[in-house]
């Protein structure tokens, strides 16, 4: 018998957290997870998945449009938020079932309450009951950060977005990171009026220039409106519910909603940390080591609360090395190098390795090859946005660094290419290989 009632106890149920949990329990260990929210976690339940059909079904909208010139008559076509909006709940719902039933098929007790830690190893839960476990993982995820200021109370974050009571008319969104440009242009392509905020003076820091700016171009040409360098210094409601978005050296503005997407911080607050001895390092993330053990020996940590990159399949990845390591006797760490990344706007970005900022710092001699394009399907639906392809790479050996795109499907794409870069091929590997014609993605192959 085990002096522990659990040989794991994991809080948290989201990307890494489930992993980690069903692949403990595979390799023969006793295991609870206690999620205060719902199973899934942020990306299921509030982030990626729903996020994503919100893309889907806001795209519609470009898709009926062009579908003219395609031959197709439409009569009579509306759109209704309150049917996507529940069609995206119910599919929350489908997930969060699956993701319990492969719990339950696991064996992983579930406690569906708030879990606190006490000890190295022992957890409170809501309900007062204590467990002890040989050892925690801690995978509570990140929430949405709003900064104070008066009126903060009155704006939403992404957690509320998937459950509006209607389509709002006016949307004030502030932040430049992907969130708030995901959500931009669900709400543009739906007929919302979007007010894009930021207190810096540009968007989506940290990835390509050239490309971002191409999305800033083509979302104004859409209609969305962006104010840089604005802080805000108040939000004021009127009798009718509507606010007013006061910001320092512009104009206020009238809308209906305002969204805050500025970021995410780690869920440390209130978890017991003080009780052993972990101490959450400046941004309120817990520090790890390469195997993802904290500074208490029993105590380990996953995902977004360690900050070190906020994305659904890196968290599942740590939770598989961490249960690989200490339940499989497999020690295993996870390579960050060449994630790739996408940001859902319309048109979609994606991304892989260095961008040409960062590849000319680190190398010096690199070699930058572009094609700039209007997609096929857009001439022919007399749409002007063009797509931007980059590919950089390290010079005289044409080793590639990064790829940065930017059009219809870009994310589909990338992932394929995305092999290729980690697996540190060359611009000759992808002039060798004839193009898939006619195709966006053969635009890679024939970079010049
Ligand atoms: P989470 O999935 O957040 O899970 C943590 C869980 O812990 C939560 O369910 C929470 O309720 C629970 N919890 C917290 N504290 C406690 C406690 N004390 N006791 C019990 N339970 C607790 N990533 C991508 O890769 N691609 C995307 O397209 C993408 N889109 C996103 C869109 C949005 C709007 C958001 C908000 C995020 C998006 N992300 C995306 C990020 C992604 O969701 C996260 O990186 C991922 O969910 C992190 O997984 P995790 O296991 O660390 O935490």
């Amino acid at each position: 018998m085990s002096e522990y009632d659990f040989d794991l106890f994991v809080i948290g149920a989201g990307s890494g957290g489930v992993r980690a949990s069903r692949v403990a329990s595979a390799y023969g260990a006793k295991v609870a997870v206690a999620e205060e929210h719902r199973v899934g976690g942020t990306c299921v339940i509030r982030g990626c998945v729903p996020k994503k059909l919100l893309v889907y079904g806001s795209h519609f909208a470009e898709d009926l449009e062009d579908a003219k010139n395609y031959g197709w008559t439409i009569e009579g076509a509306s759109f209704s938020w309150p049917a996507l909006r529940d069609h995206v709940l119910n599919d929350v719902d489908r997930l969060n079932a699956a993701y319990t039933t492969t719990l339950n098929n696991h064996d992983v007790h579930i406690f569906h309450e708030r879990a606190t830690i006490i000890a190295p190893h022992r957890v409170r839960l809501a309900s007062g009951q204590e467990v002890s476990a040989k050892f925690i993982l801690i995978a509570t995820g990140a929430r949405p950060f709003v900064p104070e200021f008066p009126g903060s109370d009155l704006c939403i974050t992404s957690n509320e977005m998937f459950h509006l009571d209607a389509l709002p008319k006016r949307a004030v969104i502030a932040g430049g990171g992907y969130i708030a440009n995901e959500f931009a242009g669900i709400l543009n392509a739906l007929g919302t009026r979007v007010t894009v905020v930021n207190r810096g003076n540009t968007i989506l820091r940290g990835y390509d220039e050239q490309v971002r700016d191409r999305l800033l171009q083509i979302y104004m040409t859409k209609g969305i409106e962006f104010k840089f360098k604005a802080p805000f210094e108040k939000v004021e409601k009127r009798e009718d519910g509507t606010l007013d978005v006061y910001l320092t050296g512009h104009d206020p503005i009238h809308a209906d909603i305002v969204l805050f997407a500025t970021g995410r911080v780690p869920n440390v607050e209130g978890l017991g940390l003080g009780h052993v001895g972990i101490t959450p390092d400046d941004l309120g993330a817990i520090p790890v080591d390469d195997y993802s053990k904290t500074s208490c020996d029993s105590i380990y940590a996953v995902g977004d609360v360690t900050n070190r990159v906020q994305l659904t399949p890196v968290a599942i990845r740590e939770g598989q090395a961490f249960a690989d390591t200490v339940f499989g006797d497999k020690p295993s760490t996870v390579d960050y190098g060449c994630i790739p990344a996408a940001v859902f706007s319309q048109p979609p970005i994606a991304s892989v390795g260095l961008t040409e900022g960062e590849a000319r710092n680190r190398y010096g001699n690199i070699r930058v090859y572009s094609s700039d394009f209007r997609p096929m399907r857009n001439v022919f639906a007399h749409r002007a946005e063009r797509g931007l392809y980059k590919m950089i790479t390290e010079e005289p050996s044409g080793r590639i660094l990064g790829l940065h795109m930017i059009g219809p499907d870009s994310p589909e794409i990338l992932q394929a290419a995305a092999v290729a870069v980690k697996a540190g091929l060359t611009k000759q590997a992808f002039d060798d290989t004839v193009a898939l014609h006619p195709s966006m993605a053969e635009e890679l192959v024939l970079l010049k």
